[in-house]
């Protein structure tokens, strides 16, 4: 997965950060799957609670999706200013017993989304504004994120907790939302888009085995199509080998084939236009993280394309949903020169962005010390590692801390 490249002019903000020495595979880490919406009606039982955007309150309701496990919330549409590419505070409230929360921003092709500010259970920041002044902004929030998020286009997750620290999350929380797009200079520039906000919550404690479906979506790469990937010799290995991966922390992986009609050579670039263009042709899939295989994807660079292994749609992505602008991972299945054949652990690679975890930590760069995730247990630097930054054939381990952040993804079901 690592990108390697010659530096030049930089015609994007991902070539930018690299010229920097901040790897794109933080974005590049960051993409997945293919589904529609979550249904936007509340179904099952519903608890009323306040919420208010744009200074009215509003009684909205908790959806329950899942019985008694899984919840969400619709905070609707909300404006940016055009001048900051800021919203208004956007208030909602949580019940007790919430264990973990995704904010989802939607908003129209070419705008970066990421949270400026977000306000737990009434007490402390989890995301403070200054973030954006940081070092790897606006990329990714490090320094000024208790739990790390990631930008992406169209449509971004944040999630907390992402990392085993102490977070209240019942009560009122308060966001706002942060958006722009790059001008032909490669400058930020705010937006003052129109956004959907959404949130999803777990109440339950993590699942200690569950069951995780994915939908393999085939674009025609390498001829392999819905009807003959089961009995194709490589897609079995690969299948073989994530179901592997996974067993390993109690996860049953589910796996349905699926025909999309997409491209399959696809380019990483700044508003990744390709790549949800892609995943939007997974809005047919059954409920399940879609993995498109497409021949080629390459970075864009001033120069020749880099070859890359994947990319997830989000860290994490969508929840709960296919066909969305960042709704899925994707995963080339060209062999490289000398390379061995990693398909299986990349795919479950970049499950493992999708459902929220990191590289352990980044690869080294001219900035200083590389940087790591938040977890302690991951073995930093050590490749046997399923979120080493450039996967090997043998990087399969799962670490507690990591299987912990598994568990508690509302992907995964009752087993
Ligand atoms: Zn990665």
């Amino acid at each position: 997965m690592r990108i390697v490249r010659q530096l030049g002019q930089f015609a994007s903000p991902c070539i930018r950060l690299v010229a920097q020495g901040v790897v794109c595979l933080l974005i590049t880490a960051v993409a997945i799957a293919c589904t529609g919406p979550l249904a936007a009606t509340p179904d099952g039982d519903t608890s009323a609670i306040d919420g208010h955007g744009d200074g009215q309150t509003q009684e909205l309701a908790l959806a329950e999706t899942t019985p008694g496990r899984l919840f969400h919330l619709d905070l609707g549409e909300i404006a940016l200013d055009p001048l900051t590419g800021s919203s208004k505070p956007v208030a909602f409230s949580l019940p007790t017993g919430t264990a973990s929360a995704a904010v989802t921003t939607s908003g129209p092709t070419g705008v970066h989304l990421a949270l400026l500010r977000w306000q737990s259970g009434g007490g402390p920041y989890l995301i403070v504004p200054s973030w954006l002044a940081g070092p790897f902004a606006p990329a990714l929030c490090v320094d000024g994120c208790t739990f790390r998020q990631a930008e992406r286009p169209e449509q971004q997750v944040a999630l907390a907790p992402n990392a085993p620290l102490p977070v209240n999350l019942a009560g009122k929380n308060e966001i706002i939302v942060y958006g722009y797009t790059w001008s032909t200079a490669a400058k930020r520039l705010p937006s003052g888009a129109t956004v959907r906000v959404t949130v999803d919550a777990v109440l339950a404690p993590p699942l200690s085995k569950g069951r995780l479906s994915i939908n393999i979506c085939l674009t025609g790469a390498g001829g392999i199509t819905a009807a003959l990937a089961p009995n194709h010799a490589r897609i079995a290995e690969a299948v073989a080998v994530v179901r592997e991966i996974f067993a390993a922390i109690a996860v049953d992986i589910a796996v349905t084939f699926v025909d999309v009609n997409a491209a399959q050579f696809v380019r990483h670039d700044a508003d990744d236009s390709d790549i949800t263009e892609l995943f939007k042709s997974g809005a047919h899939s059954p409920l399940g993280i879609n993995v498109f295989l497409v021949q080629e994807l390459n970075l864009e660079t001033d120069g020749a394309p880099q070859a890359m292994s994947g990319l997830s749609g989000g860290i994490p992505g969508p929840i709960r949903q296919r066909g969305s602008a960042q709704a899925g991972v994707v995963v080339a299945i060209k062999l490289q020169p000398g390379q061995p054949d990693r398909l299986g652990v990349a795919i479950a690679h970049e499950i493992g962005h999708y459902l929220g975890l990191f590289h352990t930590e980044e690869p080294p760069s001219a900035r200083g010390p590389p940087l790591a995730d938040q977890l302690t247990d991951t073995g930093k630097g050590e490749d046997g590692n399923l979120m080493y930054w450039s996967p090997q054939a043998h990087s399969k381990v799962i670490t507690a801390q990591q299987a912990a952040v598994i568990r508690q993804s509302p992907w995964l079901d009752l087993d």
